[in-house]
């Protein structure tokens, strides 16, 4: 901590209505790389996020009236000061989170760039009209703000999931009210220390951090002042939260996990799908929810890539990712540690083939070896569920309609990946997968100017693009007759 050279983005509590509140609780932000304290930070339950909830409820009139030039203004301001205090509001990421330095680098400008880009975004949220069934009559179609937004967001990007939300929410006219994960508060309150400077106004964008999220989570979603609720994170939490928002009728975007195929036909160029892979599945450790989980690989070329992919994986550095030759950082906490272990071993146990890894990894207590285990089978608890660390697991397969089929096999649409230099085979597979976004011979698919998000059991809504906008506004038609 004591490296983070602007001091002010150390922040140890809530920020509502523009004001830091403290709390006589306390809860423990840990390092993920060796279990030590980084800071104690104000404990915030209920009563803080109704405190939020109306701040953002009394700010909402006037931010929405703004013109749409001045809240773009006010945003770019923003993204400006957050890419200024990249290094540190990395460094600030990777001691809460545990990432890699430059992965955390690369957050910190990949978040920024939702910023910027609805920032653009803002100024182009036209309307339409509508040729109209009689002749004395006009009809003219406008987007507007939803009202106050609330969300909940994860621990494993805590930088760029809530500036996602956030920069379409702002960029639309809506007042914003986060909650990030418990472990990773840090990286948001810097967000708003960064916000205030700005200049964007009190009561605009707030932060409860909290320990107690089923607490605040019951506020975020039902309070009446609430217009929209936007959730990432898991598929068994997101549900609890769609059934909170059904009373209010609350509108609802849920951005919730997957398990993504990334399939290998014969065809492929192997080192590209080595390397799409290696991006893929390592990054943060395989803690994100477009991480390939199931890779499918055609039987004329899985040796070859498997004797590939073990090079590639034995050569990757792991170690607290505050060392600047660290690739694979620990894993968030002890549980996930024990997850990891459990998957492995099950298939193993079942009849997988442990190649490399499979256990913890001598760097720290919550570190994991990573590891590649071959002969996987669709059954198995490791293709049905979220692994979320570094374990690739390689199942074999003979044709397209094969691959596609087991691709399909799960209750969840977010990513899948495929590696092909058959035109014809491109379109065919692209078609027939059942997911929200499909990586081809492409193992990183998310920016600013694309649409994120799923479908099936991963959710609905999107994030990024020009349909970002579309989950913070209402469309309103007007109806002018007698002409
Ligand atoms: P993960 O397994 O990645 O931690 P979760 O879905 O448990 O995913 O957590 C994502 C976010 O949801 C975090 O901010 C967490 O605090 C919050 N959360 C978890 N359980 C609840 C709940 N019952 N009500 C509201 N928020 C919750």
């Amino acid at each position: 901590m004591k490296q983070i050279t602007a001091s002010e983005l150390v922040k140890n509590s809530s920020y509502i209505n523009g004001r830091w509140c403290d709390t006589p609780a306390r809860f423990a932000v840990v390092n993920p790389a060796n279990q030590q304290l980084l800071l104690e930070v104000a404990d915030a339950g209920a009563a803080e996020a109704e405190q939020a909830v109306l701040a953002a409820s009394a700010a909402f009139a006037s931010w929405a009236a703004l013109p749409a030039a001045k809240r773009s203004e006010l945003l770019l301001r923003w993204y400006q000061l957050v890419m200024q205090h990249q290094q540190d509001l990395a460094r600030l990421l990777t001691l809460e989170q545990g990432k890699p330095l430059s992965e955390a680098k690369g957050e910190i400008a990949y978040g920024a760039s939702y910023m910027q880009w609805f920032a653009e975004e803002a100024k182009r949220l036209y309307g339409d009209t509508i040729p109209a069934p009689s002749a004395d009559k006009r009809i003219i179609v406008q987007r507007q703000p939803v009202g106050v937004v609330t969300a909940i967001t994860p621990w494993n990007f805590p930088n760029a999931m809530i500036a996602r939300k956030a920069a379409a929410a702002l960029a639309a006219g809506c007042s914003f009210v986060v909650k990030p994960a418990q472990q990773t508060p840090l990286s948001a309150l810097a967000l708003a220390e960064l916000a205030e400077q700005a200049g964007i106004p009190a009561g605009v964008f707030n932060v409860v951090v909290g320990s107690d999220a089923k607490t605040i989570g019951a506020v975020l979603t039902q309070h009446p002042k609430v217009a929209k609720f936007s959730f990432t994170g898991s598929t068994a939490v997101g549900k609890q939260l769609l059934k909170q928002c059904a009373d209010g009728v609350k509108r609802v975007t849920m951005e919730l996990g997957g398990n993504a195929p990334f399939i290998v036909f014969d065809d492929a160029d192997l080192d590209a799908a080595v390397q799409g892979l290696l991006a893929s599945k390592f990054r943060n450790a395989g803690q994100t929810c477009v991480c390939a989980n199931r890779i499918l690989v055609q039987r004329g070329v899985y040796q070859a890539f498997a004797d590939k992919l073990a090079i590639a994986i034995t050569s990757l550095k792991v170690g607290d990712g505050v060392n600047s030759d660290s690739q694979i950082g620990p894993l968030i906490d002890d549980k996930a540690l024990q997850k990891v272990t459990a998957l492995v071993q099950g298939a193993v146990a079942e009849g997988a083939k442990l190649l490399l890894g499979g256990s913890s990894h001598s760097a720290g207590k919550q570190f994991f070896q990573p590891t590649l285990i071959t002969e996987v089978s669709a059954d198995m608890a490791i293709s049905k569920e979220e692994i979320f660390g570094p374990v690739a697991p390689l199942m074999v397969f003979d044709s397209e309609a094969e691959a596609i089929a087991l691709a399909n096999s799960t209750d969840y649409g977010l990513a899948a990946y495929f590696y092909s230099r058959d035109i014809g085979r491109v379109f065919r597979v692209a078609q027939q997968l059942q997911f929200g976004m499909v990586g081809i011979n492409e193992g990183i698919i998310s920016n600013a100017a694309a649409p994120f998000g799923g479908v099936k059991q991963s959710g609905f809504g999107r994030e990024g693009a020009k349909y970002g906008l579309d989950d913070y506004t209402d469309i309103k038609y007007l109806c002018l007759g007698g002409l």
